[in-house]
């Protein structure tokens, strides 16, 4: 086992970085998110793999698992949106083809969805080191929303986000139309996009980045059935299939109400009645979550054996 997974007692995660450790290298990489990567032969491993902030040693523990990473003051979300209210709302007649609401169909045209291996990004020693790319239309103030979301994996998983220098394939965040993400990984420069004005929330950042990550909806999870039900006829007419299920790898977790990856009752209503009700209890209200559940934090760990 790793040393960062042996102690039984986590810590709770430190966010104490500062804003200036957050601005990125002087050097970064050219713009485009589909041009052609250098190699890396000529770098060492730490040129190669500069994380975001030092802040690693302040995370030794991240199994068992952790409590949820900390709020970030001032960059949660508007608590009067949730995360797919925030999203239906970016995404609201932009011409962008997406699937289940803020996911493009991926590069392979494969409908398999995406679960064991295959869209995982690679593993290397104890850590998984995922390049991103932040585009220089942002503010500084909204690049360190991004950042920010960003970190609060560190916290509690074995992803790093590194600065990307010359890896071929790697996340490039930019201001599109809306906010979305491919699901796992992809080829080369990946799109993520969080609007400006529209998708710069922590919980939008961390959920975007799950779905880069490999991970779809809650509410689509091939075990739904047990725990929701769906209420078509409140769907948003031609909206129906964001809801169907999907033969997700559940990685021995229950189905969570919490998960920053669930929209909420109300997503694609047409009419205002709940378009998705508990079966256990129809007035529980859910999909508010304003950061990674223990769940969502969990699946990380195990998808990418962060712990082995
Ligand atoms: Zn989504």
């Amino acid at each position: 086992m790793d040393s960062h997974c042996a102690s039984p007692h986590p810590s709770t995660p430190s966010m104490d970085f500062k804003i200036a450790s957050l601005t990125p290298p002087p050097k970064t990489v050219n713009t485009e998110p589909h041009s052609t990567s250098l190699t890396h032969r000529s770098v060492s491993s730490s040129q190669y793999f500069q994380i975001l902030t030092k802040e690693d040693h302040h995370h030794d523990s991240i199994c068992p698992i952790p409590p949820s990473p900390p709020h970030v003051d001032g960059y949660s979300s508007d608590m009067s949106l949730s995360v797919s209210e925030v999203i239906g709302k970016a995404n609201d007649g932009i011409s962008t083809r997406l699937e289940h609401g803020d996911i493009r169909p991926n590069f392979n045209r494969n409908a398999d969805p995406c679960t064991a291996t295959g869209c995982k990004w690679r593993k290397r020693g104890t850590k998984v080191y995922v390049p991103i790319y932040i585009a220089r239309s942002y503010s500084s103030a909204e690049r360190n929303i991004i950042i920010r979301g960003l970190l609060t994996f560190h916290a509690s998983t074995c992803i790093r986000f590194v600065w990307r220098r010359f890896q071929r394939n790697y996340l490039y965040f930019y201001s599109g139309s809306g906010c979305w993400s491919y699901l796992g990984r992809q080829r080369r420069g990946q799109a993520v996009s969080l609007q400006k004005n529209g998708c710069l929330y922590q919980d939008t950042v961390q959920h975007e980045v799950l779905h880069a990550l490999g991970f779809h909806h809650e509410q689509v999870r091939s075990d739904r059935d047990t725990y929701i039900s769906i209420l078509t006829q409140n769907i948003q007419s031609g909206l129906e299939r964001q809801f169907e299920k999907v033969a997700t790898n559940n990685l021995d977790t229950p189905y969570d109400f919490d998960s920053v990856m669930h929209y909420s009752n109300y997503a694609f209503s047409k009419n205002g009645q709940p378009t998705i009700v508990s079966k256990s209890d129809p007035n529980m209200r859910f999909g508010y979550a304003t950061t990674m559940s223990a769940n969502d934090i969990e699946r990380i760990n195990t998808l990418y054996q962060c712990c082995e």
